[in-house]
């Protein structure tokens, strides 16, 4: 098994045998997330794996056991069947645990395990062997003789780059270890932040101690022994300090090594937590160090790191002290100090000594803003040099008359919005600047802007040109291209054939066979037509899915790309159907709200419109949150909306973790409800383990009104256009995020008549109907997204990880002020020389090239 894998299982494991208390990683599963992450890829773990991992594990806290018990067992059956391992999690013990965990065990026994799964002998040994050496590497003072040597003045950057094992008491095997936390170099150490931080600043006298304070405590031992528990598979240590005004009795579990090092008569400073035991004050697994020792894991803010097996936490504060110490005060600054002083930020060598042993919290704050400020400022120089290198070749001009523009406006049947007039407008003057577009339009579901880009194909494909619009599913590329041929070749939506020209409206752009639709599921014969038109040029616009990247496919002049919902895309996608033309003009469109600080710092490379204006006359989709009971409400909604001639959806969630599960659970309550509930009426079914004809086919019977009800897991989410159905219930709608119930809820509301959307959890927690409350205040998307941004963090509004880019370690992406700042500073520097060929940006530009990975400019 991997060892990320293995990680994960323990952890599991002795969550389950600790009956779900969210206790076997300390500070909460959800904890171990970030670090596990790197270490999975690491690991060379399918992306898709690892995200399925974390957005299942992030709200691990708010669950019910029984909810935990699920998420646990289907997460590593997931795991299983992806990486095909044998072990199952012992689940069925699950029961009988949550029942168990009453506090009939000793707390000793019961001690969350200190950071990592010490769980075995095996590991106990490596832990014992980890704390001798300690003893040899804390001896040598500084870092180690064979950098002893180096001055100050001597160091070059580069010397950073050398391997870990240039430290004394670092071998082959303990840096085969750290390279599990993704440590090789010295570089990568001094920037291996702690998770988290214990405040053990309070120090006080054992009589003056209370339960639950987490304090600093200076004593001496009065007796220290071990015995064995459990049948000697487990074994504590318990001694008893005091200081003069009382005595206190600790107990460390499974830590053997520690009755070696400790003795009675020694002058110790523990640090912990307070807790009870049969009514008597202990702490249990306190930190401890010698007096005379230099504290660092005692007596001060405490750097908690991110951990793999055969790392402690106590060698690698020391380790990391040695080099930090030594290290940080000899590194030249990558920012120019001029730039510092402007943007009020702290030195790199004190960031980086207060980042990890910081002297106040108000100091690791400031240290915490210098780091981030230099992610955020390296991810924009970034994007920016890639947007440069972009923007200095040159593309075809594409200009049209005020009047011919006009023309075609005043061919569909409603006015532009205002907010679409000026999207427009900035697509024309991109088209006729002589670079590439590259602009993204957002706008939420339904605000215009498949109108929007069906105006610049039209434009492009007046000068002979050709354009491609390329959407994520089938069902949405087919409603694209009918909504190309009404509004490029007039043709109706129902009847697809050309309408008798009225004399008054000119001829439409496109006659109906210069525009194709290619999904998947094209015949073959159709589809080498298809290539072939396009090879010759008969074809102006093909609309279609990933088909349109198949090798085979070639434009004669490609000129215009568009893609619909880039977050489903990567950039590599962007980057295929990019070269299938000459540096053509590229036009993304996304109806994910993005918050504006995300879009800017990730889709930076492109510039944005923003569509925020509905088109007058739409209503807000009224939305309720309702409790599970009160289901049978909503059942008579449904049935009085059927009544009037209208549609609804019923979505579920993915409860289950496989596609097979999660379409068992849609069959089985689509059997539920045909049965009991609604045996009057037609419903349809949908979900992921169907073919995409078969999907295409459901979709299409309802568009057509051929259901009253489409039950459906997630795969609705994206554009689907039924503008008669007026009810979206989301079963279980505490498992999405609000983005995208967001989404769900687009899919109604998009007709003349009112809507409505009602959000079951599927548990009565009050935390999750406090979230669903939100979607019933607001109908704004972008609100929505920002309020997610708080609450999950941005990774689910990132489909594919931008290129290249090292993760952010410190910067949040929430923190707009600093955000704005870096964003200010990185076009400063840029304007000044965007090649950073000035001498005083080598630094920051050898910085650059480490953070970009080598990547260079252009990259999609
Ligand atoms: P989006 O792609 O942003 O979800 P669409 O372009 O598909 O939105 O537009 C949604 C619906 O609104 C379509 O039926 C379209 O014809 C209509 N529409 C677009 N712009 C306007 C407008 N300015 N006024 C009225 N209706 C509009
Ligand atoms: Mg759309």
């Amino acid at each position: 098994m991997k060892p990320s894998l293995e990680k994960l299982y323990k952890f599991f494991k002795l969550e389950i045998d600790r009956g779900l208390d969210n206790h076997a990683v300390m500070g909460g599963l959800e904890r171990m997330l970030g670090p596990w992450e790197n270490e999975a890829r690491a690991d060379n773990l399918d992306e898709d794996l690892i995200q399925f991992v974390v957005n299942r594990i992030q709200d691990y806290q708010r669950l019910s056991p029984s909810s935990r018990a699920e998420i646990l067992e289907g997460v590593w059956k997931r795991i299983q069947r992806s990486e095909e391992i044998p072990e199952s999690l012992p689940v069925n013990q699950i029961s009988d645990q949550v029942v168990d965990n009453a506090s009939s065990v000793p707390s000793g026994e019961k001690e969350a395990i200190h950071d990592m799964p010490v769980t075995t002998t095996k590991s106990d040994l490596a832990t014992n062997q980890m704390e001798e050496s300690e003893v040899e590497l804390s001896s040598d003072s500084a870092l180690g003789k064979k950098t002893e040597q180096m001055s100050k003045k001597e160091v070059e950057p580069a010397a950073l780059s050398a391997p870990v094992t240039v430290l004394t008491g670092v071998g082959p095997r303990l840096a085969q270890n750290l390279s599990r936390l993704g440590i090789r170099t010295l570089h990568d150490l001094l920037y291996y932040f702690p998770r988290r931080y214990d405040d053990y600043t309070k120090l006080k006298p054992i009589n003056r101690l209370f339960y639950g304070d987490e304090v600093t405590v200076i004593g001496t031992v009065q007796s220290i022994n071990k015995r064995n528990i459990r049948n000697g598979r487990d074994q504590i240590v318990e001694a008893v300090v005091s200081d003069g005004t009382g005595s206190l009795r600790l107990t460390w579990f499974n830590q053997i090594w520690i009755v070696k090092r400790l003795h009675a008569g020694a002058h110790i400073v523990l640090s912990g937590k307070l807790e009870q035991y049969l009514g008597r004050l202990v702490m249990n697994n306190p930190e401890w160090e010698p007096l005379e020792q230099q504290q660092l894991s005692t007596n001060r803010i405490v750097p908690v790191y991110p951990l793999t097996a055969q790392i402690t936490q106590r060698w690698l504060r020391r380790t990391m002290n040695q080099v930090v110490t030594y290290w940080a005060p000899r590194l030249y600054d990558p920012l120019p100090e001029k730039i510092r002083l402007s943007a009020e930020l702290m030195e790199i060598s004190t960031a980086l000594m207060q980042a990890h042993f910081p002297d106040s919290w108000d100091s690791l704050n400031a240290a915490q803003q210098r780091l981030a400020f230099d992610e955020i400022l390296l991810l924009q120089l970034g994007v920016l040099r890639q947007k440069y290198h972009w923007q200095e070749r040159t593309a075809q001009v594409f200009e049209a008359t005020q009047r011919w523009m006009q023309v075609q406006i005043d061919r569909l049947p409603f006015e532009l919005t205002n907010a679409q007039k000026r999207a427009l407008e900035d697509i024309q003057n991109d088209l006729s600047a002589g670079h590439p577009m590259n602009r993204l339009i957002q706008g939420d579901v339904g605000s215009g802007k498949t109108v929007i880009a069906a105006l610049a194909i039209a434009l492009v494909t007046q000068h002979s040109a050709q354009a491609a619009l390329m959407a994520p599913t089938s069902i949405l590329a087919e409603q694209h291209y009918q909504q190309m041929l009404k509004i490029l070749a007039g043709t109706n939506f129902e009847i697809k054939e050309v309408q008798p020209s009225e004399e008054t409206i000119p001829a439409p752009p496109l006659r109906v066979d210069e525009i194709r639709l290619m999904i998947g599921a094209t015949p073959e014969v159709e589809k080498e037509q298809i290539r072939q038109d396009l090879k010759n040029g008969t074809i102006k616009l093909v609309v279609g899915t990933h088909a349109l990247l198949e090798d085979p496919v070639q434009f004669s002049n490609l000129q215009l790309a568009i893609i619909d919902e880039q977050h489903r895309f990567g950039v590599e996608q962007r980057a295929i159907l990019r070269q299938k033309g000459d540096n053509p003009h590229i036009l993304v469109m996304t109806a994910t709200p993005i918050p504006r600080s995300l879009a800017l710092t990730v889709y930076g490379d492109l510039d944005l419109s923003v569509i925020e204006e509905l088109p007058p006359g739409r209503q807000p989709v009224a939305t309720y949150a309702l409790l599970p009971r009160e289901r049978e409400r909503v059942y008579s909604l449904i049935r009085s909306q059927i009544e009037q001639g209208r549609q609804a959806f019923i979505i579920y969630p993915l409860i289950e973790e496989s596609e097979k599960s999660e379409a068992k659970a849609a069959v089985d309550e689509y059997d539920r409800l045909q049965t009991d509930c609604f045996p009057e009426l037609r419903l349809g079914l949908l979900h992921g383990r169907m073919r995409p004809d078969e999907k295409d086919e459901v979709m299409t019977d309802f568009r057509n009104g051929n259901f009253d009800i489409l039950i459906s897991t997630s795969v609705i989410e994206v554009g689907v256009d039924v503008p008669n159905a007026t009810v979206m219930l989301i079963e279980g709608a505490n498992h999405f995020g609000l983005a995208q119930l967001h989404q769900f809820r687009g899919r109604v509301g998009r007709g003349a008549d009112k809507s409505y959307c009602i959000l079951i959890p599927d548990h009565s927690d009050a935390a999750d109907n406090e979230r669903l409350q939100v979607m019933t205040a607001t109908n704004d998307g972008f609100v929505l997204a920002e309020k997610d941004l708080e609450q999950r963090g941005p990774g689910q509004f990132l489909g594919t990880r931008q290129s290249g880019f090292s993760e952010l370690q410190v910067a949040n992406l929430t923190d707009l002020q600093l955000i704005e700042k870096a964003r200010h500073y990185a076009r400063v520097i840029f304007e000044e020389d965007n090649e950073l060929a000035l001498p005083e940006y080598q630094l920051l530009k050898e910085a650059l090239e480490r953070a970009w990975g080598g990547v260079q400019g252009d990259i999609s």
